[in-house]
C-alpha cells in the first residue's frame, strides 16, 4: 500500500514535470512553424531563402549585431543564413550545421497539408519535421535564449542554416566552404546524422553520427558487333554481362573495421536483448573480427552488413536495340557505398577481377567525393555521454557510421571534423523523413530543445 502510494505520488510528479514548459518552448514551436510553414523544396514555389531570411530576422530582433548574421548564396531562391554568436576567442569556433531545404511533399500524397504546421496526438506534423527543421529550430531558439541568459562561450559559435543539402544544384555546405570560408571555419561541427532511438516509447540509444561511407556509381559496359538474331553466336553482350553480374552477386567485399564502427558493435552489444546476437556483436568488434560471427550479423540485417564492408550493387539494366537483333550494348549500373579510407580505384580493380571478363568494361560515372571519419574526440564524446546519463538515464550512447550521406560530407573534407549530434529521439520503426506524414514527438522535440541547449554551453565553454 505503502509502496503503491509512493509510487503513484512519482507518477504524478512525473507527469507534472513533463507538462511544465522549458523556457524557450514556446519560442521554438513558433520557430519551428515558422520553418514548416516556409516551403524551402528545391520546386519553383520553394525558396530556401525566406527561410534563411526568416531566421536571420529573428537573430536579430534577438540581440544579434547586424555584421554578424549574414544572409547569402550563389542563387536568388538559395540562400543560406550565417550567423556568429560572439565568444571570448579563447577557443577556435564551433560550427552549428542544419539544412533548410526538405524533400518535395504533394498534398494529395498525405493525410493533412505538408506545409501546414499541425499537433495532433503527441507529434507535430509537416514536412521537415525531423530532416531537418527541427534541428534547425532548436539552434535558433537556443541560441537566443543563451543570448538573453547573458552567456558568453570560450568559443564563437556559428550557425549555419543551409540550401541544397536534399539535392538541387546550390549545395550551400560546399559554397560556404568554397567561397567563404571565413565565415564557418571551426575546429568541429554539430551538423544531423545522429540522435536517439526509441522503440514503443522506450529510450535505447543515443547516437553519434561520426562517419559516412562514400557514394560511387560504376558504369559496367559490353559493346559487341551484334547482327540478326536468327544467326546467334555465343559472343552476346547480354550473357557477357549477366554472367559478370552473377559472379557479382556471389561476391562479398571483405569485412573491415574502424574505429567508429568497433565501437559501435561494442556498444550495441551491451543493449542487445538476443544473447547470441550481443556475444556476435563482441566478437566481430574484437581486435580479429570473428568472421563466423560477422557472417551472422550480415545475414540478419543489412544495416549490420553495410557497417562492416564496402558494398556493390547492381541497381539499373539496360540493353540491346531491337527484338530481333543481337544485342550490340549491354550496360548496367553498381552503385557502390565504400568504406571511408578505401579509394574508388581500389574498388573498381576489384570489379574488375571479379566480374573477371576483358569484354566488360568497368568506368566511374562520377568522381567519389571521399569522406573521412571524424576522430571519436573525448571532449565532445564525454559531452554527449555526461548529457545522455543526465537527462535519458540507462540510454547508451553509440558512435555510427551513416551508410547514406549528409552534408557532413563538405566539412570532414574541409578538415572540419564533424558529430552528428541530437537529444531528440524517434522510434525505429516510425522512420517518416522523406515519406508522407512525416513527423516528431512533441515531447521528443523538446526534449531535444533541452539536450541540445546544454550541449551547446558544454561545448561552447570545453
Ligand atoms: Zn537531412
Amino acid at each position: 500500500m505503502r509502496t503503491s502510494l509512493v509510487v503513484l505520488t512519482f507518477a504524478a510528479l512525473s507527469a507534472l514535470a513533463r507538462a511544465q514548459s522549458g523556457p524557450n518552448d514556446q519560442l521554438a514551436r513558433d520557430i519551428f512553424k515558422e520553418l514548416i510553414e516556409i516551403n524551402t523544396t528545391d520546386g519553383p514555389s520553394g525558396s530556401v531563402t525566406k527561410a534563411a531570411e526568416a531566421m536571420a530576422a529573428r537573430l536579430r530582433a534577438g540581440g544579434f549585431a547586424a555584421a554578424d548574421v549574414q544572409v547569402l548564396g550563389p542563387d536568388p531562391r538559395k540562400h543560406n543564413v550565417v550567423a556568429r554568436y560572439r565568444g571570448k576567442g579563447t577557443k577556435r569556433p564551433m560550427l552549428l550545421l542544419a539544412h533548410l531545404d526538405v524533400v518535395e511533399a504533394r498534398r494529395e500524397d498525405w493525410t493533412t497539408d505538408p506545409f501546414t504546421f499541425l499537433e495532433k496526438d503527441g507529434f507535430f506534423y509537416g514536412r521537415g519535421t525531423t530532416d531537418d527543421k527541427s534541428m534547425a529550430a532548436h539552434f535558433v531558439a537556443n541560441l537566443l535564449r543563451l543570448k538573453k541568459e547573458g552567456f558568453t562561450p570560450e568559443r564563437d559559435l556559428i550557425l549555419a542554416l543551409t540550401a541544397d543539402e536534399e539535392g538541387g544544384r546550390f549545395n550551400g555546405v560546399d559554397w560556404l566552404i568554397q567561397n567563404h570560408r571565413a565565415l564557418i571555419d571551426a575546429e568541429f561541427a554539430v551538423n544531423e546524422g545522429g540522435g536517439g532511438s526509441m522503440r514503443k516509447g522506450k529510450y535505447l540509444t543515443n547516437e553519434i553520427q561520426a562517419s559516412e561511407k562514400v557514394y560511387q556509381d560504376f558504369r559496367i559496359e559490353v559493346k559487341n558487333a551484334g547482327g540478326h538474331s536468327s544467326l546467334p553466336v555465343k559472343d552476346n553482350a547480354i550473357y557477357h554481362l549477366a554472367a559478370g553480374l552473377s559472379r557479382l552477386a556471389a561476391f562479398e567485399f571483405p569485412v573491415a573495421l574502424n574505429e567508429v564502427t568497433r565501437t559501435y558493435f561494442e556498444r550495441s552489444a551491451r543493449v542487445q536483448s538476443d544473447p547470441k546476437m550481443a556475444a556476435d556483436m563482441r566478437a566481430v568488434a574484437g581486435a580479429t573480427p570473428d568472421l563466423a560471427a560477422a557472417a551472422r550479423l550480415a545475414a540478419s540485417q543489412p544495416y549490420f552488413n553495410s557497417m562492416m564492408r564496402t558494398t556493390c550493387v547492381a541497381t539499373q539494366l539496360e540493353g540491346g536495340h531491337a527484338p530481333n537483333a543481337l544485342p550490340q550494348l549491354a550496360r548496367a549500373n553498381v552503385n557502390c557505398r565504400i568504406l571511408p579510407g578505401v579509394s574508388a580505384a581500389s574498388v573498381r580493380e576489384t570489379l574488375i577481377q571479379v566480374l573477371a571478363d576483358p569484354q566488360i568494361s568497368v568506368s566511374n560515372v562520377s568522381e567519389a567525393r571521399p569522406s573521412r571519419p571524424s576522430p571519436l574526440r573525448p571532449d565532445v564524446m564525454d559531452v554527449v555521454e555526461s548529457l545522455t546519463k543526465e537527462m535519458y538515464p540507462g540510454v547508451v550512447v553509440i558512435p555510427v557510421m551513416s551508410t547514406g550521406a549528409t552534408d557532413g560530407l563538405y566539412l570532414r573534407n574541409g578538415e572540419i571534423p564533424t558529430y552528428g549530434i541530437d537529444g531528440t529521439f524517434g522510434d525505429i520503426d516510425d522512420v517518416r523523413a522523406h515519406g508522407r506524414d512525416e513527423r516528431i514527438g512533441v515531447k521528443q522535440f523538446y526534449e531535444g530543445l533541452e539536450f541540445q541547449y546544454r550541449l551547446i554551453k558544454a561545448l561552447g565553454a570545453k
